[in-house]
């Protein structure tokens, strides 16, 4: 992509009612616009992005065995009464009336929707398990929305659901996800922890939120600081092997957020010097609610003996516009973001310091077309001054730079410098192919 013609409305000045860096980058770098209060367009380079952390996303559910399907984001309000929830729900809930006057809503969530579209179809145990997702903008008109796309009121979230015959089977669904959970964070580049959640009225603790560290989220977060470790070997995890064993494994670490966090049992468990607390981002949150929806809104199977059961549900949770300001909180500088290089908008960013040489600019074109071909490249090709040059590069954070100066066409090397580490080395041209393809490790 030549920048020349590419849409990216960077700023200058830091926009003063954003008050955390990603909010901050994130605008300064043209990726989002606010339209009204806590409600964005995403721009090219920010679409990039959470179009690259959805599909990682998709991948893990596709991964762990889950369907994707797609519903609605308006809702007919009857699903939201059946199950009662119409009134409790208050003024979060988008409510609208369309022009038969039928009550409708923009959808917070979807486990009436998903509830109804199971009841109607399936009536065995022998269909069970279903694990269906999808990835689906959600409105909820929270009342202080803030951080930009960290607490919006329109958002893009992952939401899962399971259906097992009875609790046993829904414990094993709900470890698919934990697994699948951690999985999907660690290919981000994030370390997310688990923490017992709360789980209301209906007990037990089948409620866990994943949570990364960070000094700007809104969550306290107090855990071992060895469930860190445990973390590092989720990638060799086969949803084949037991994964009970393996999610209480972490579950044996004490990690709580705030309204489930207790001073005496963290005491009592962890020896001090394990005893973390910090700050946090909620990225994450799974739920096992066994027949809240099911019982009331008549979701029933026959079991193996013929007799009619209500079924039990999970949810699941992942919020992936969230994820876009999560990712720069944990990954940025002073002169702008880092992309992890996963989800980075562009691999390679082309620069070309000299527009106005002509020797040059052949050379950075030639390199345009040819590293064009197998990277997502982002060719500076604009005739700003070198320091604009820079700092804009830096601040849309693409992980690998080639400056193109004038030693490209004097001595045929251009520069390479890592986003990350600032590192730089000059590279003979006729090597960068090579040098590049080395990088993508
Ligand atoms: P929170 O406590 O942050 O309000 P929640 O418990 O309401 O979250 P869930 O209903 O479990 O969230 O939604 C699943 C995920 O969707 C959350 O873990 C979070 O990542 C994301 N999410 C929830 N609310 C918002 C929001 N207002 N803006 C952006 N993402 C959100
Ligand atoms: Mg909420």
């Amino acid at each position: 992509m030549k920048l020349s013609s590419y849409f990216l409305p960077v700023l200058k000045e830091t926009p003063s009612d954003a008050e955390i860096i990603s909010h901050k980058y994130m605008l300064r770098s043209g990726m989002i616009k606010q339209s009204s209060s806590g409600i964005y367009s995403w721009l090219p380079l920010g679409l990039k992005v959470l179009k690259k952390i959805e599909n990682i996303v998709r991948e893990e559910q596709d991964i762990a065995g889950v369907n994707e399907i797609l519903m609605p984001t308006i809702q007919p309000a009857d699903l939201w009464k059946e199950s009662e929830r119409y009134e409790d729900y208050g003024k979060e809930m988008l409510r609208i009336n369309d022009r038969q006057n039928r009550e409708m809503l923009y959808g917070p969530t979807n486990e009436e929707q998903i509830t109804d579209i199971f009841r109607s179809s399936i009536k065995s145990y022998k269909e069970l398990p279903q694990l269906l997702y999808h990835i689906q903008w959600k409105f909820r008109d929270e009342l202080r929305p803030r951080f930009g796309v960290m607490r919006g009121r329109e958002f893009l979230m992952k939401d899962a659901y399971s259906f097992d015959i009875d609790s046993i089977s829904s414990e094993e669904s709900y470890n698919r996800f934990f697994i699948c959970y951690l999985k999907t964070f660690e290919r981000l580049g994030l370390k997310a922890i688990p923490m017992a959640a709360d789980t209301g009225p209906i007990g037990g603790d089948l409620s866990h939120e994943f949570i990364i560290i960070s000094q700007t989220g809104e969550s306290d977060i107090y855990f071992d600081e060895r469930i860190l470790k445990e973390g590092d070997q989720i990638n060799k995890i086969d949803y084949s092997e037991d994964l009970a064993s393996h999610v209480n494994k972490f579950k044996s670490y004490y990690s709580a957020s705030d309204d489930k966090f207790n001073r005496e049992k963290f005491d009592e468990i962890v020896d001090r010097k394990y005893q973390m607390h910090s700050k946090g981002i909620e990225v994450g949150h799974i739920f096992n609610f066994g027949t809240k929806y099911s019982k009331i809104m008549k979701a029933n199977v026959l079991d193996s003996d013929g007799v009619e059961k209500s079924v039990h549900m999970g949810s699941y949770g992942i919020g992936i516009s969230r994820l876009v300001g999560a990712i720069i909180e944990s990954s940025h500088d002073e002169n702008g973001i880092i992309w992890p290089e996963v989800v980075a908008p562009f691999k390679i960013g082309l620069v070309n310091l000299k527009p106005k040489d002509e020797k040059v600019t052949k050379v950075a074109n030639e390199l345009y077309l040819l590293l064009n071909k197998n990277y997502e490249v982002l060719y500076d090709d604009k005739k700003d001054n070198p320091g604009v040059k820079f700092s804009r590069i830096d601040l849309i954070g693409i992980p690998h730079q080639i400056i193109i100066g004038s030693k490209a066409s004097s001595e045929n090397v251009v520069e390479y410098k890592n986003r990350k580490t600032s590192a730089t080395e000059l590279i003979k041209i006729s090597n960068l192919s090579n040098f590049i393809d080395k990088l993508n490790t």
